[in-house]
């Protein structure tokens, strides 16, 4: 049963509530390089990105903002550190800022911020992450969960003191136990929406697992409104794994495929036949189940939940369908044939 949470509004995505757990990253690209971050943006819409960050460190960046907004589909978060200047300058021209009302500086600044917020019906994130939490936070509590809580509840009282609630949070950890330890306790506390996600979790491999478990644990007992997997590849990479993080756990629709181990009984290139199928349907969006199995003795029973599927035999593929055998084809020829029935059942 998901957690019950406000609803906020990033530019036409809703996030909290009953919306549909939403998939976001962050453009790895110098912002000020419009061509190159909107070429990386349009990458990430392909791949299923719903939201974007990008980070706002300088004038420059901020200047690029609406040129890369006119150029792109889903909304644009405007990742700002401390300076209110540049968060005063990005309002207008994104659909979220990503700061920290506590390390802006002065209650007139912060007052600055919220009035471009509210002006502009934009949602501030605050984002507090274990590696960088206040110096008299970590005296009191070491870097621990209760140092990032208290931390997060001290910036949402600044920004409720200001009477704005149109707030989202992250509390970002790099190791899975403090991460569901943190989002575990601040789900008790607060009713904000929650990004979650494992920071600096790694490359793709380690950091595919990291997140995965993290924030599948999350997800699975109801807590998460919107995701980011933190890996240290290419974005679209963050992005592939959020959407099987999220069909894994039936939060979203889509392709599913199952596959099996392979065995002593497998006489084709399974692994191979497995990796074909599976990014020549990547793009199917209807919520269909495609079996790969290594062989004709288990394989289709095994799978016999699977809408479609073939198994292997010596040099050739059992197509199934629904459980039942349609045709027997050529090794070579499995994949041009699934693709065909697909396409014959308008899939
Ligand atoms: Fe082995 Fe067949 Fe099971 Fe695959 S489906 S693991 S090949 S018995």
């Amino acid at each position: 049963m998901r957690k019950k949470t406000r609803q906020i509004k990033v530019g036409d995505v809703l996030i909290g509530g009953d919306a549909p757990v939403s998939i976001q990253s962050m453009c790895n690209t110098f912002t000020h390089d419009v061509e190159a971050t909107v070429a990386q943006i349009k990458e990430l819409e392909a791949a299923g990105c719903e939201i974007i960050r990008v980070t706002v460190p300088d004038v420059r960046a901020a200047e690029a903002l609406p040129e890369i907004r006119k150029q792109i589909k889903i909304p644009l978060v405007a990742d700002i550190h401390f300076d209110h200047k540049l968060a005063i300058m990005s309002a207008p021209h994104v659909d979220k800022l990503r700061i920290n009302p506590g390390n802006i500086g002065s209650k007139e600044k912060v007052q600055e911020v919220v009035d471009a917020c509210k002006k502009y019906g934009i949602p501030i994130r605050i984002g507090v992450n274990a590696g960088s939490l206040e110096k008299d936070l970590v005296e009191k509590y070491g870097r621990s969960s209760e140092a990032m809580i208290e931390s997060g509840m001290r910036h949402i009282k600044i920004l409720e003191e200001l009477d704005f609630y149109d707030i989202a949070i992250s509390l970002k950890a790099s190791t899975v136990n403090e991460t569901l330890d943190v989002y575990e306790k601040i789900s008790e506390k607060i009713d904000y929406p929650l990004h979650v996600g494992v920071t600096e979790a790694g490359t793709a491999f380690a950091g595919t697992i990291k997140s995965s478990i993290g924030i599948g644990a999350l997800l699975a007992k109801g807590i998460g409104d919107t995701i980011r997997v933190s890996l240290t590849d290419n974005p679209v990479e963050e992005i592939k794994v959020g959407i099987e993080i999220l069909k894994a756990l039936n939060l979203r629709e889509g392709r599913t495929m199952i596959s099996c181990p392979t065995c002593g009984r497998t006489e084709i290139d399974l692994i191979g036949l497995a990796k074909e199928v599976e990014i020549k349907t990547a793009h199917i969006k209807k919520p269909i189940t495609i079996a790969v199995m290594g062989c004709v003795v288990n394989g289709p029973g095994e799978a016999s939940h699977a809408d479609y599927g073939v198994a292997g035999g010596k040099g050739c593929g059992l197509l199934f369908k629904n459980g039942e055998t349609v045709k027997k084809v050529d090794e070579k020829e499995i994949v041009p044939e699934l693709l065909k029935m697909l396409e014959e059942d308008g899939i």
